[in-house]
Order: C-alpha cells, then structure tokens, then sequence
C-alpha cells in the first residue's frame, strides 16, 4: 500500500516536477511551469502530510485537501487504465507437484495435478479509495490484484514489476490470448468482494476501539440513569406517594426510561461505522506463467481448477475463496465443490452442520436457519 506521500512523490515526479524529501512528512517541490498553472501553485513550495510539521510548510496535505483533487484531475486526464507488460521472466517448472502440495491445502477434499503449461497470463490491479467513517475517521488507498484467469486475489505486487527494467513497456505478447481472460465482470465481482474482506480486517481494530468506546458511553449512560430511575422511587417510598401523585412519578420514571433507550441508540448510531469505497483506477500487468491444472475430489463429484505459477513473486498463487474472494493459506470444499476459506464454510449455530457461503450466503443450507452477516 502507498502512503499518501509516496503516492503524492509519484505523480508529481511522473509529471515533471522536481522533489525532494526534507523527511517522512514534509517535501520541497519545484514545480513546472504546466503543472503550477493547472494546481494554480507557486512553482516553488513545501508540503507538509501531518499537522506537527505544519508550521514548516506552505500546504498541509491529506486525502481531502484541493491539491489531491487537482492531482487527481492531473491522472485522470493521463487515463484511468493502463496496461503493462512484463519482460520475459524465469519461469519454474521444476518441482510443480512438490510446490502445489505445499501451498494447496484442502481440509476435506483431495485432488490431483493433471498437468501444467506455459502461458502469458493477466492481472488487473484495482486501486480502491476507502473512507470509513465513525466518531473518527479512517482513509486508506488499497489495490487488489485479481489473476484474470483463475481470479486468484494477490496482494499488491506492483512494487515489485517496478523493479523489472521497463524498456518493454510498450512490448505486447503476440500470444495473448483475450479469450483465456475472464469477463471483466467476474474480475471486479471477484476484486470487490475481496476489497470487503480486506477493509473488514483492516479495520479490526478501528472496530474495536468504537466498540469499546460505545460499552464505555453506554455503561455511563446505565449509571446515570439508574441513578435518576432510583430516586424516583425513593422518593415515592420516602414521601409514601399514592393515587395520582404516586402515578405521575411512575410516568416520570417510564419517560426516564425513554431517554434512556433514545440516548443508547444515539450511541449506537455515533459509533457505527459507514464505509464508502470507489475504485479510482486500473493497471492490467501481462506475464508469462506456468498454468497448473488441478482436478478436486469431494465424495462422488470433481471439478478442475487452474493455479498459476507467479513469477514476479516467485511463488505459486493461493486459490482464492469462492465466497469472500481472500486468499487463506487452507481450505474446504462444500458438497456443491465450491472452495472456500474458514470464514466461509462454517458450522450452523443450531443444527451444527456445515453450510456453505456460495450455496447460500444468508442461509444454512441444511436448517434454513439465518447465518450471522459477513
Ligand atoms: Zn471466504
Ligand atoms: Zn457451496
Ligand atoms: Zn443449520
């Protein structure tokens, strides 16, 4: 993941400027002459990307400063999706069978490897923006890297493709193949259930933190109105209230009890937190791969799969859950033969039989029970 100041070091030296670091949050920029009209800035100037350092700098830089919208005009214009293809790289074809059964691990299905073979294969980088938004907010950039071909979920490796010389930009591999490429709706169905998964666990702690925050608020809340909700009926005790006058206590006390329930809603309401995502751009990297193709056991029934051999990670690729599209290190195969994670291949709460994500996502499968929401 980029930080907003290597991002923001980025597009400012792809677009000419000159930049240098000062340190982690502040950067002297020159700026030419095109991209100082179009930010409407100084040519010369100092950012700043936390408020201690602010005093130091002409401008404080965060997600929702002007300047990123303008810089993100300055991309826009550049394309939202680009395409970039790999040199040839080494590819590993040794010890496929000894590689496969290290890295695919089936809990409750077996399977054999029914060949392997070289293919130039395509990957779709899908930059998501993320705002969660609670008592605090939380901001964060995300790509998720979807294999166009096995939808296989990977962290981002583009750091890494940096690294590969980039005189072959503009090459492309004669034999690629568009039809081996999965319809882009699949691909974005795949990255957007997979971004869910990977901002509900980067957010746990975020999560957390407001749910501890909200128990604390609610205990006083608890407190304090027990307290009032007491004193009433001390009161009716201590005077020996009867009749009409005992009554309008008593209708003191229940409207206590409404303020009560109204301010831990607000509470709840304060605390929730509201996720807003968008995808702002897309990187589609070609590259030559091994393609193993695996055939999965369960009971009576088989399915193929196919696994790619990474060679810019240098590892073959996990299979990703068929259900929240995250790529666990093992998994289970439902009677249907859909693969998936831990999370979502689970034991029903009531009749503590497995059920699957993918057969039905609100439902056990065998009770008809609701599942507890992804
Ligand atoms: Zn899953
Ligand atoms: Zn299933
Ligand atoms: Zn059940």
């Amino acid at each position: 993941m980029k930080t907003l100041y290597s991002l923001v070091n980025d597009i400012l030296e792809k677009d000419g400027a000159a930049v240098e670091k000062v340190d982690d949050s502040l950067m002297e920029v020159i700026l030419p002459d095109s991209l100082s009209k179009t930010l409407n800035l100084p040519e010369y100037l100092v950012f700043a990307f936390n408020d201690k350092s602010a005093e130091l700098a002409d401008q404080v830089i965060t997600y929702d400063s002007d300047i990123i919208n303008g810089l993100a005009d300055v991309v826009n214009k550049r394309g939202a999706f680009s395409q970039w293809t790999t040199p040839d790289l080494y590819l590993k074809t040794d010890k496929v069978e000894e590689i496969l059964q290290k890295k695919l691990i089936l809990n409750n299905a077996t399977y054999r490897l029914n060949g392997f073979e070289e293919k130039v294969v395509s990957y779709l980088v899908l930059n998501y923006k993320y705002t969660a938004i609670s008592d605090e907010k939380k901001e964060n950039l995300v790509s998720i890297v979807v294999n166009e071909l096995t939808l296989s979920t990977l962290d981002d490796f583009t750091n890494r493709i940096n690294l590969f010389d980039k005189r072959s930009e503009a090459e492309e591999f004669s034999t690629l193949n568009t039809d081996e490429r999965l319809s882009i709706r699949n691909i974005l169905y795949a990255g957007n259930r997979c971004i869910k998964s990977r901002i509900k666990r980067e957010l746990y702690d975020f999560e957390k933190s407001m749910n501890r925050r909200l128990q604390r608020d609610i205990n006083r809340l608890e407190s304090y109105y027990s307290l009032l909700k007491k004193e009433v009926e001390k009161k009716i005790a201590k005077k020996g209230l009867i009749g009409e006058e005992k009554e309008r206590e008593l209708l003191r006390k229940k409207a206590i009890d409404v303020e009560h329930k109204k301010k831990i809603l607000d509470q709840i309401d304060k605390y929730s937190i509201k996720i807003e995502c968008e995808l702002i751009s897309a990187l589609r990297i070609v590259i030559p791969s091994v393609v193993l193709k695996v055939v999965v056991y369960r009971k009576k029934e088989n399915k193929g799969v196919l696994l790619c051999w990474n060679p810019v990670l240098k590892e073959l690729e996990k299979i990703s859950c068929e259900s929240c599209f995250y790529h666990s290190s093992s998994h289970f195969v439902c009677n249907s033969l859909h693969i998936l994670c831990p999370d979502c291949y689970i034991r029903c709460s009531s009749c503590k039989k497995w059920t699957c994500r993918v057969c039905d996502p609100e439902k056990c499968i065998r009770c008809g029970l609701p599942l507890f929401p992804l």
